[in-house]
């Protein structure tokens, strides 16, 4: 019987364990007792991370008529921050416990609350306190959010106590210097987010590229948030990357536009091998000062429906802020219409670790297999062949009579064609058991029958179940189960 483990917060902590133990995610510099929320991606997670990346960048670029790619930098001129708002505005609400000395995020403290109130059928009452809180945010009433925490009685976990401070908020964009003379250096930011650089490209990439709108700019790089409260794994770090898209459009296409892309973004999801009842749509009720309209699609963690992915439309804030600023026109000559007019924007923003989690959780699969005292646990990594980190291991059964050297030569031929492995230490089925861990959805064994008929047996990683094919039809074979194009036709 399969028993995925996505619904406990145990089973976070054995996902967290498999992760590290078998060469996805390390916590960063582990020999100093790590860095908080910052982790490290191993051998197999970067292998996983990098497919995730391709995929999204072929389905968003590559399968896409309109929409084309760009790599902007880390570091932008400051008052880039000061037009989008964030030096201004991209502050988190924190509050202290005096007793604890620990830190919270005060709106988190009251969507828990609210959570809670829900889960008890009060969902009046939860309702009613969302709609207090963003009043408060958003006249900028700090104490009357603390007078929330006090009213609905809530308590720091760790020393139970209601002794808060005052609720400040928190700027969460990392300062540093550039220039090498203190005099002449300048405050720069490490960027919150990739969309930035994508808009301050807009017209360097809609000239050079004969861009007609609608048209989208897609992007993939770090971003950098020094968010107060960091938890639950790679969900939330303080170095993240973002894998966004910014859709330029006619002011009053929008929301068709923004309902075109929710569709695109909840498939997309899906083709990746999440369940559609692993994922679903959160209207925001309380809309960024840029948006019009907002989504997130949350997927199931072990933690509950968090958000993985944000759909925006952005109107023509971040390009109308950037004219106003730079003094440079962010305008677009539209020939259809002979008019002239700042384009309005719908986004796409997904976590690339975000999504990785996610893949990860689905993937983690333990199944009681065979009867009797044959029954044993076993522990395996179902992702999809197209994204996993080892497409194939090539195993001989035995070292001697030649077979490695024929599985070597196995290896030698289809290396190119995606990622292979040899391995030839153990008894096969422990062998069997390492690639199930890392989720290698076939191996190839090379047994004596090889040398006979030049034939090898297959078996696939999910049922454990073999067949023999011949060495020669091998390539195609594979070939045509882990390639992205499986993923693709899903898009269509
Ligand atoms: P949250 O409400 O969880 O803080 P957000 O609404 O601020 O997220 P956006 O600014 O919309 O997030 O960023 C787009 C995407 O970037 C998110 O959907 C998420 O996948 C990812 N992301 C944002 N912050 C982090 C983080 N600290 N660590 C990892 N991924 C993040």
């Amino acid at each position: 019987m399969e028993n995925k483990k996505t619904d406990t917060a145990s089973a976070l902590k054995d996902i967290i364990s498999h992760a590290k133990e078998y060469g996805f995610v390390f916590p960063s510099s582990e020999i100093y007792d790590g860095l908080q929320a910052v982790y490290d991606y191993g051998q197999n997670g970067v292998e996983l991370k990098n497919n995730l990346k391709t995929v999204w960048w072929k389905a968003m670029t590559m399968l896409q008529d309109n929409v084309v790619g760009i790599d902007a930098s880390i570091f932008m001129h400051p008052l880039t921050w000061k037009a989008s708002g964030h030096v201004d505005s991209f502050n988190d609400p924190m509050i202290d416990n005096r007793d604890s000395k620990k830190r919270y995020r005060a709106d988190t403290l009251l969507e828990d609350r609210s959570a809670l109130l829900e889960d008890q059928g009060k969902a009046d009452e939860a309702k009613a306190l969302m709609q207090h809180m963003a009043k408060c945010l958003d006249a900028g009433d700090l104490e009357g959010v603390r007078q929330l925490i006090i009213d609905q009685k809530i308590t720091c976990p760790v020393s139970n106590t209601a002794n808060w401070t005052e609720v400040r908020q928190f700027n969460l964009m990392f300062s540093t210097q550039v220039g090498a003379v203190s005099e002449d250096a300048s405050l720069i930011y490490l960027r919150p987010e990739t969309a930035q650089g994508i808009f301050v490209n807009f017209l360097n990439v809609q000239k050079t590229g004969r861009m007609k709108i609608p048209f989208g700019i897609a992007q993939i790089g770090k971003a950098f948030r020094n968010e107060i409260v960091a938890r639950n794994f790679i969900f939330r770090m303080r170095e993240f990357e973002q894998m966004e898209m910014q859709f330029f459009v006619r002011p009053g296409t929008e929301m068709e536009w923004y309902a075109t892309w929710k569709e695109t973004r909840m498939k997309f999801h899906q083709a990746l091998g999440l369940p559609a009842d692993s994922l679903k749509f959160h209207d925001h009720d309380k809309l960024a000062h840029y948006a019009n309209a907002a989504v997130d699609i949350e997927y199931k963690f072990p933690f509950g429906f968090k958000e993985m992915e944000g759909i925006h439309s952005r109107t023509d804030f971040d390009l109308k802020s950037h004219q106003e600023l730079s003094k440079k026109k962010q305008q677009y000559f539209d020939p259809e219409i002979n008019e002239n007019y700042i384009p309005y924007v719908v986004e796409t923003s997904v976590g690339a670790d975000r999504l990785f989690l996610a893949i990860l959780c689905n993937a983690y699969t333990e199944e009681t297999v065979g009867e009797g005292e044959q029954e044993k646990q076993r522990v395996y990594l179902n992702f999809h062949p197209a994204l996993a980190p080892v497409k194939v291991a090539v195993l001989p059964l035995v070292k001697k009579d030649g077979l490695a050297e024929k599985a070597q030569e196995i290896v030698k031929e289809i290396k190119f064609a995606f990622n292979t492995t040899y391995d030839e230490g153990g008894a096969i089925g422990k062998r069997y058991t390492r690639q199930d861990l890392i989720g290698t959805p076939y191996c190839v064994v090379v047994d004596y029958q090889t040398m006979e008929d030049q034939t090898v047996t297959i078996r696939d990683r999910n049922t454990m179940s073999q067949e023999r094919i011949s060495i020669a039809d091998l390539k195609e074979k594979i070939g045509h189960a882990v390639s992205m194009e499986r993923i693709f036709e899903k898009l269509l």
